[in-house]
């Protein structure tokens, strides 16, 4: 089924034109099938064929010529056996036929250690840098620089820097260099390249951020919006895998709102505005920097500190907010639950309008409102009806490694899937 004519190593024909876009690279080219088949085994591997064969519902016949192709390709190889009723591919509710049932088969595997990517997250005051293998796993450590100076030349070379920081650790790990670099950003990102708005670092006209980068690293980039690589890396890699469509919602200094569905989120032309930071949410809650009383604004770290203060009578910060919740101060618990209710409000608005599968909470500061789940479970249902069924919500760990692992997830999907595919639902 695959292509036999078009197929083998990165494209980088054009990689000797300094200035011009070259295009990303895709890792092979071949049929529909055989790149879905392929990201079906890295998310959902160990996985036999009979297992793809179900999903996709394709002969065995079909599906081995295509293992076979991907094996050859050095994308996928065999880990063993397993028995069927381990697989996945048993909660789509289908019956096996009993002869089937109990027969080992063959393990499909994912060659992880096949390529490597850069990601690179660029976020108020810090670029932070990791190196991953093809799962999106990191190679290594994080590296992480403040950002000082913001002219568009400054901060291309501290990005190189990082850059070469993590080339340096997949060579010492023994993995192939990397097959590209990716960075995202709070902000905008015309064509999956050029900067064309990202407050935080001042840049008063577009920035090529991509041409740039591939001028001084020699590496194929991309540079992404943040919530949506967030998104992505959570639709292939983490909490939202196999879900047709959910929702991202991150807290920290800002809300930020993604939408996913088939693992891909669904772009507009208004992303990197923060799309529900200013809706309203408690109609009793703290007045924002644009006049607004209670929107969600209410949510973000500046506003927690401050609503803090207020309640204690004395300047405090996030941290003293943090700590008064270990010792169990009332008035810390106080806030923390009517924090939690308004995201549950917030919870709830983007239930009813998007109709996800699952919301994930994300963030530098989602991890307080797993000690407040009963009040924000409250502040959803106050704006659901009582035979709605509950929205299922998930608070993932708000660690700030994940958002350089996901412009590299967004850059794996690319490699993996081809232009054509990465950016489009089924
Ligand atoms: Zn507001």
């Amino acid at each position: 089924m695959a292509d036999r004519d078009n197929r083998g190593s990165d494209h980088h024909e054009d990689a000797d034109r300094p200035g011009e876009a070259r295009p990303f690279p895709a890792w092979f080219t071949a049929s529909r099938y055989t790149h879905r088949i392929a990201v079906e085994i890295l998310q959902h591997g160990p996985i036999s064929r009979v297992a793809l064969a179900r999903r996709f519902n394709l002969t065995q016949g079909a599906v081995s010529r295509i293992t076979n192709d991907l094996t050859h390709l050095g994308v996928i190889r065999e880990a063993g056996t397993l028995l069927q009723a381990d697989e996945p591919g048993r909660q789509d509710g289908r019956k096996l036929s009993p002869s089937s049932v109990g027969r080992p088969q063959q393990a499909l595997v994912i060659r992880r250690e096949a390529k490597t990517f850069i990601g690179i997250n660029l976020h108020g005051g810090t670029a932070l840098a990791t190196a991953t293998d093809l799962a999106c796993r990191p190679v290594g450590r994080s590296h992480s620089h403040h950002i000082r100076q913001r002219s568009p030349g400054q901060v291309v070379r501290m990005l190189s820097d990082l850059t070469q920081d993590c080339v340096r650790e997949i060579s010492q790990a023994g993995l192939p260099s990397p097959s590209g670099l990716a960075i995202s950003l709070g902000g905008r990102a015309e064509g999956d390249r050029v900067v064309t708005y990202a407050p935080f670092l001042h840049w008063s006209e577009p920035v090529n951020l991509a041409s740039e980068m591939e001028n001084t690293c020699d590496l194929p980039c991309l540079v992404f919006n943040d919530l949506d690589a967030l998104a992505l890396y959570e639709g292939w890699f983490g909490e939202g895998i196999g879900l047709d469509r959910f929702a991202l919602i991150t807290m920290g200094s800002g809300i930020g709102y993604a939408l996913s569905e088939h693992g891909v989120p669904v772009s507009s032309p208004d992303e990197g505005f923060g799309l529900i930071g200013h809706q309203l949410v408690d109609p009793d809650g703290p007045v924002c920097y644009l006049g607004h009383r209670g929107c969600a604004q209410c949510l973000t770290t500046g506003s927690l500190a401050e609503q803090y203060s207020h309640a204690i009578g004395r300047a405090a910060s996030l941290d003293r907010l943090v700590k008064d919740l270990e010792e169990d101060m009332p008035q810390a618990e106080t806030l923390l639950n009517l924090t939690g209710y308004r995201l549950g409000v917030l919870i709830a608005l983007v239930a009813n309008v998007a109709l996800p599968d699952k919301v994930l909470v994300g963030g530098e500061t989602s991890y307080l409102m797993k000690r407040c789940i009963e009040s924000v479970r409250k502040g959803t249902a106050s704006f659901r009806h009582s035979q709605m069924v509950e929205v299922p919500v998930k608070i993932i760990d708000g660690d700030w490694l994940r958002w350089a692992q996901a412009p590299a997830a967004r850059a794996i999907a690319r490699y993996l899937q081809g232009p054509e595919e990465a950016d489009k639902p089924e």
